[in-house]
């Protein structure tokens, strides 16, 4: 059971290997509940609907959004991208530590709202290592991986504004820096997120 509720943000440019890092720490901590996000992008082919994301029209986002349905919301790389209000409140409700993986648009956005949240930035070791990375994914086309290395330079400068910063320059240490990071947190007194 953890100790405390409260929200982890991870951040990371696309390809950084942030998605392999957090699932791993997820399948091992119960405690640890992670708030699928909204999308317009299309579903890549090893993803399943409501597991990796809510695969959307960008009509339903829009009226989503209107309700008031999304913590926070952001364009990215072309597409919108937006954390759902309940199932952040529902993990957070249980005592649960609610993991976020947002762009840095998103993360400075939670970080108003959640002051207290742990906010994490994932790194990759170099920008070209990120374009290998991104090329062998082969799940973007020449102008996406374009795209998304140009927003990589820009996310970067934002690392600052972070709280932890882990390179991920080997898988398995990356896992267990982030895991050492929130049994940290957790030990922490008084560690809880705001009501919504
Ligand atoms: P991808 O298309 O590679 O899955 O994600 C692209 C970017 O969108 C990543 O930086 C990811 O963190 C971000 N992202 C995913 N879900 C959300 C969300 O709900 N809100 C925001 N602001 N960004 C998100």
């Amino acid at each position: 059971m953890s100790k405390n509720s409260f929200i982890v943000i991870i951040t990371a440019p696309s390809g950084s290997g942030k998605t392999s890092i957090y699932k791993r720490v997820l399948d091992k901590n119960r405690n640890l509940k992670f708030s699928v996000s909204y999308t317009t992008r299309k579903k890549r082919t090893v993803e399943m609907p409501g597991k990796d994301y809510f695969f959307i029209s960008r009509e339903q986002f829009e009226a989503k959004r209107e309700r008031g349905e999304f913590i926070e919301w952001a364009s990215v790389h072309g597409d919108l991208y937006g954390t759902d209000r309940k199932q952040v409140e529902n993990i957070l409700n249980h005592g649960n530590i609610c993991i976020l993986d947002v762009d840095v648009q998103g993360a400075l956005n939670v970080m108003k709202i959640f002051p207290d949240a742990v906010t994490i930035f994932i790194q990759p070791p170099s920008l070209e290592e990120l374009e290998k990375r991104l090329r062998k994914r082969g799940t973007e086309s020449a102008e996406e991986v374009r795209t998304r290395l140009q927003d990589a330079k820009i996310e970067l400068e934002y690392k600052k504004y972070f709280n932890y910063i882990i390179v991920n320059e080997k898988l398995e240490s990356a896992i267990m820096r982030l895991n050492e990071i929130i049994a940290h947190e957790n030990e922490k007194e008084g560690k809880n997120a705001a009501n919504l």
